[in-house]
């Protein structure tokens, strides 16, 4: 310890580039190399990996990694070879000899890790095997799988308990970044880590800012407007419930001029392959998917998840949700809902062939993510209590935090919403109750006779729309609920009696008209790529395309912006890189200096285009950069970087796009020079986050053209 580079330390810093651990890596680290056993839980992008994985390379003989999905183990395996790990994997996408040869490296001591399905472990051939290898740990990948609660239940995970049995003596890690209280107990309990040392480092995703509106009928618009508005040209998923609905969407999306691809387990395998191929290779793509997508899928730059429909659980919708951002740089969960996805679920589930204990405990987790949706404070604060973790304060990067919800007295549209389903006997659906109310005399309700029930026309107060809303609500906070028949029909619970009876005042969240919200500060930084960058993404293309990997596997683009800003030019300097450890320098080094040498007196950003230009003259014929989006049909950030650009040409001033006081401007500015080529990220932070990436991104543009 003495002035002794701490081993783990090392290993982090020579093989894998990175300069210091986060949160409770060493914690966790030192923990298992010590021989102890460990449950994990760290939200997605936390860094668990490393927390086996070093301890894999300390201890003596290899590690054995269960996880439970191919895709995940290739993608880990191939971004430890770049790094000079000996690592395999053992599933059924080997041939015999392969799988042989993979066996005969494990025995021969040849492998630092070994990944496994689950599946494959429980193998009277793998047991042998294990026998006579030499294992340094045990790591339980997505441990949540071991519970009947998580929401992937995978009955072999239950048989990992024997790991234990018969080798008692070797140490065992679990992670995981789902896990409720319950499945907490049940991952002790079935995995017998009665005596492992627990590291919760909570849940919280803060650099995930979520959004969840009414679907008003248009929830497809409000989409297309959100991903315009804020993600231009990147990566995101979008989900909806049935297939047709995920082809309807990615052709509509399309049509709208964005690379959008379904993905759901009815197409063809070869182009769900292809799919999942172009997602994670190609820039800007944007899936539309069923559940079946994303599980497994590592790819740290999903700038939004969106949902088209409600997710069945506040699990299912986390986890979806989790899938974005996992590099840490600012991304968006965005969802709209409306009534018909409450009473499909609910039908769905009461005609599910599910046991009743089953179906309750579904029902209980549908009606906590309807919860989560009709709050009107902090999401986040909402969604990790479910979870069982705290945060203190609202979060301030939730719609709620951003624009409170406006609340309004329900009470008496209440009663008349409730006593309309009385009077018409409950066994009617909510278009018909809203027609009943509205006093619309059509040929159904006149064969009925509910034009003459006291009901009839009482609502003109609100419009159809806002009728439906509140009986989202009313349905969504357990005053009615959806017949048993599955018609449909709406019936009155209990808890509609104090309402009816005036003894409970009802208030709710005011239905709003749907607009999507901008990101105020922290939308992806809008900057205009150099030459240096985009000569620096080809060359990792290429390297990647080589091998067949995805080219975050070579490098990422948080090890790409360094470069493109430091551009060291020397072997030395790059190790210093994030990112780039010893195998990569050696690998790679000279590759990437020749790049850089031939870019580096290349302008930092590439030369103005049409585009640009066409911007800058409607600025100057003084439309306001959010006019110039409109007019022009294009998002903000592009007009933007369309600006900064002519700005960086000297054609513009930085006064002529944004409004600052010259104080502010002279801060910014200080801000810049005194961290000089670290990125814009860094300078935003440093600012305490008050100034848009887009002002920043057009003062920075106007730093070398300063006399
Ligand atoms: P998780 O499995 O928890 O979702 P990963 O292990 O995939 O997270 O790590 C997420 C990202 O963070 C990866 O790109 C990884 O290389 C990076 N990372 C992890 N630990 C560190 C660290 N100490 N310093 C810098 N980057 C790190
Ligand atoms: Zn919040």
């Amino acid at each position: 310890m003495h002035g002794e580079p701490h081993p783990a330390l090392s290993v982090l810093q020579e093989v894998f580039g990175f300069d210091q651990f986060r949160g409770p890596q060493q914690a966790i680290i030192e923990h298992v190399i010590a021989g102890g056993d460990a449950l994990v839980l760290m939200p997605t992008g936390g860094g668990k990996s490393l927390c086996y994985q070093i301890p894999a390379l300390i201890r003596a003989g290899t590690a054995i990694v269960v996880s439970p999905l191919i895709a995940l183990m290739q993608d880990q395996v191939a971004a430890l070879e770049q790094n000079g790990v000996r690592a395999a994997y053992l599933n059924s996408s080997l041939d015999y000899h392969e799988a042989v040869e993979v066996e005969n490296r494990l025995r021969a001591g040849e492998l630092d890790l070994l990944y496994v399905a689950p599946e494959r472990l429980a193998t009277a051939r793998m047991q042998m095997l294990l026998d006579q290898a030499h294992i340094a740990l045990f790591a339980i990948d997505e441990a949540h799988c071991v519970s009947q609660w998580g929401h992937d239940f995978r009955p072999e995970y239950r048989q990992l308990s024997q790991l234990h049995q018969r080798f008692p003596q070797v140490p065992r890690i679990a992670l995981t970044a789902t896990a409720d209280v319950p499945t907490r107990g049940d991952i002790i309990e079935h995995l017998q880590l009665e005596n492992a040392a627990l590291f919760n480092s909570g849940f919280d995703r803060p650099n995930i800012r979520y959004h969840i509106a009414e679907n008003q009928g248009n929830a497809r618009e409000a989409l297309l407007r959100f991903i315009r508005e804020n993600h231009d040209g990147e990566a995101g998923i979008v989900y909806c419930l049935s297939r047709k609905k995920v082809e309807d969407t990615a052709a509509w999306l399309s049509r709208q001029g964005l690379t959008a691809l379904p993905y759901h387990a009815g197409l063809p395998p070869e182009q769900r392959q292809e799919h999942q191929t172009r997602f994670l290779r190609e820039d800007g793509v944007v899936v539309v998917a069923t559940i079946a997508f994303g599980m497994g899928i590592d790819k740290p730059d999903v700038r939004f998840v969106g949902h088209l429909n409600l997710p069945k659980s506040i699990e299912a919708y986390y986890q979806e949700t989790g899938r974005a951002g996992r590099d840490g740089l600012p991304a968006d969960a965005w969802m709209a809902y409306g009534l018909q996805d409450v009473i499909t679920l609910r039908q769905m589930q009461q005609d599910s062939s599910a046991g009743d204990q089953q179906k309750r405990i579904e029902q209980q987790k549908l009606d906590a993510m309807l919860g989560l949706c009709e709050i009107i404070s902090c999401r986040r604060q909402a969604l990790l209590h479910y979870f069982g973790d705290h945060l203190d304060a609202p979060c301030g990067n939730c719609d709620n935090c951003l624009t409170p919800p406006e609340t309004w007295d329900a009470t008496v549209a209440a009663q008349k919403a409730l006593s309309c389903v009385y009077r018409t006997e409950q066994r009617f659906g909510v278009t018909y109750l809203v027609d009943v109310l509205l006093g619309k005399s059509n040929e159904r309700i006149t064969r009925f006779g509910h034009d003459r029930v006291s009901t009839f026309g009482i609502g003109a107060e609100l419009s159809a729309n806002e009728w439906k809303a509140l009986y989202r609500q009313l349905i969504a906070s357990g005053y009615l609920s959806v017949d048993m028949e599955g018609h449909g029909g709406i019936r009155l619970t209990a808890n509609a009696k104090p309402v009816l009876r005036g003894e409970q005042p009802l208030t709710l969240r005011k239905p709003v008209k749907a607009k999507a919200t901008r990101r105020g500060k922290a939308g992806f930084p809008a900057q205009g790529h150099g030459a240096l960058w985009e000569a620096l993404r080809e060359h990792r293309k290429t390297l990647a395309d080589a091998q067949g990997v995805p080219a975050y596997v070579i490098f990422n683009d948080a090890t790409l912006a360094e470069l493109d800003e430091q551009r060291p030019e020397s072997l030395a300097a790059l190790g210093g890189i994030t990112g780039i450890g010893a195998r990569k320098l050696e690998d790679y080094g000279e590759g990437i200096l020749a790049v850089i040498t031939a870019h580096k007196n290349a302008p930092a950003s590439a030369p103005v285009g049409d585009s640009a230009q066409e911007s800058a003259t409607l600025l100057r014929q003084g439309l306001t950069p959010e006019e110039i989006a409109q007019a022009r049909g294009l998002a903000p950030n592009t007009v933007y970087r369309h600006l900064a650009d002519v700005i960086a040409s000297g054609a513009l001033a930085v006064e002529d796009v944004i409004t600052l006081e010259a104080a502010e401007l002279d801060q910014i500015r200080a801000a810049f020079t005194q961290h000089t080529g670290q990125g814009l990220k860094v300078v935003f932070e440093a600012l305490g986050g008050r100034f848009d990436y887009h002002v920043l991104a057009c003062v920075r543009a106007s730093l070398g053209t300063q006399a």
